[in-house]
């Protein structure tokens, strides 16, 4: 019995726990300290970002892009069904009615020739969310934004550093959220970002990530006392989480050459058995430059899927599968989408494998992987 490989480990990778120490140390550690601003002005310099606030998760920065585009009872957003939970729940708390459309089966993203023809009188927003740190079609969904003046809110939790035709995901839309969750690129345990690029929406993103007061502006010296000025809620993170954060942003071309190694060492390994047929490996188009953020495969059928992630966890690998598409979920189903909605999103939900792919995973350990998914197809 080989020992276990997770499907997931946080790593440290920088001066993490020195910062801190640092953090603690300078005797603010609430929100908006020394850290969480540095990491803003990382991702404001480095990703060409007109605005970036941290928040305490991409889920906070996704709410906040709610409140942002106004979303009223009755209006719609479109959005893939094949996505996370919060990317639709953000949204729907606002009392927004979710517009799922269906995935393109080369990338799972977003099929952007189904978008169109889901935008009505109603339609107020669209979210791209860039699965595995590749773009969706962002010049085709900009372009129909632009003919019916939707607002769009890229989910790029899973794109951060990742490029589309040279701009950073998460850049590109009115806004632009990211995760910095243990399991994405760069992390801090929880964590996010909202990134503003429409600058009509800066000054009331910092109120509504202030509790609906106007203290930034307050701590700004721009006015003399602060006040209840909008809705809003506390999305600001610790800078503890923002000192952590730091260290992993000093390590970013680092990490992102690391990920690349391990896909691509996954890639070359599994190819021949793509070659025939056995699988189906991702693709990156050329104008996407990936981050790497996972390594899938997609199986001929969800019992091939199954037996394989279950001969792998026999094998002490853990190989994990997602999403259960929102649009048959209960709460997808209570609002009357029903099954075969969306054949692409239903069917890669259960013909999709992820591998283990984290910083931190071994040569060996990839080695082990690889040769056990060769082994399973040799006696399958
Ligand atoms: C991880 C993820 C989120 C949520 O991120 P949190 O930081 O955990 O709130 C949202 N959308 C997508 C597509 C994700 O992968």
């Amino acid at each position: 019995m080989s020992n276990k490989i997770p499907f997931n480990k946080p790593f440290i990778v920088g001066k993490e726990l020195y910062y801190i120490a640092q953090s603690v140390l300078s005797g603010k550690i609430a929100g908006d300290g020394l850290y969480t601003k540095k990491c803003n002005s990382f991702f404001e310099e480095m990703f060409g970002a007109r605005k970036v606030l941290l928040t305490h998760s991409c889920t906070a920065a996704l709410e906040m892009a709610a409140i942002l585009c106004g979303i009223e009872k009755g209006d719609e957003v479109i959005l893939p069904s094949f996505t996370f939970v919060s990317t639709a729940n953000a949204f729907y708390l606002r009392g927004a009615k979710l517009i799922f459309v269906d995935i393109r089966p080369d990338t799972l993203n977003m099929d952007e020739t189904k978008i169109e023809q889901a935008v009505t009188d109603r339609t107020k927003v669209i979210v791209p969310v860039h699965y595995a740190g590749v773009a969706c079609e962002m010049d085709t969904i900009m372009a129909i934004a632009h003919k019916h003046s939707l607002f769009v809110v890229e989910d790029a939790a899973q794109g951060v550093n990742a490029k589309y035709k040279g701009q950073f995901l998460g850049t590109i839309g009115d806004i632009g959220t990211f995760s910095f969750h243990e399991t994405k690129n760069f992390i801090s345990g929880e964590g996010g970002a909202i990134v503003i690029n429409n600058a009509k929406f800066i000054d009331r993103a910092e109120i509504i990530r202030e509790k609906g007061t106007n203290r930034s502006k307050f701590f700004r010296g721009e006015i003399d006392k602060y006040t209840w000025v909008d809705i809003g809620s506390s999305y600001l993170p610790s800078d503890i989480l923002a000192a952590f954060l730091y260290a992993q942003l000093e390590n970013i071309g680092k990490i992102n050459s690391r990920r690349k190694r391990l896909n691509d060492f996954y890639s070359r390994e599994l190819i021949p058995l793509a070659n025939d047929g056995k699988l189906q490996l991702p693709n990156i188009a050329s104008e996407c430059q990936s981050n790497y953020h996972l390594f899938y495969i997609i199986l001929e059928d969800e019992k091939t899927r199954n037996a394989l992630m279950d001969y792998l966890k026999s094998n002490g690998i853990f190989a994990v599968f997602h999403y259960i598409p929102l649009h048959i979920s209960p709460v997808g189903l209570s609002m009357g989408y029903s099954e075969g909605q969306f054949p692409v999103t239903e069917s890669m939900s259960v013909r999709l494998l992820r591998l283990p792919f984290y910083f931190d995973l071994k040569q060996e350990e990839q080695i082990e992987v690889t040769e056990s998914i060769k082994k399973f197809f040799k006696n399958h």
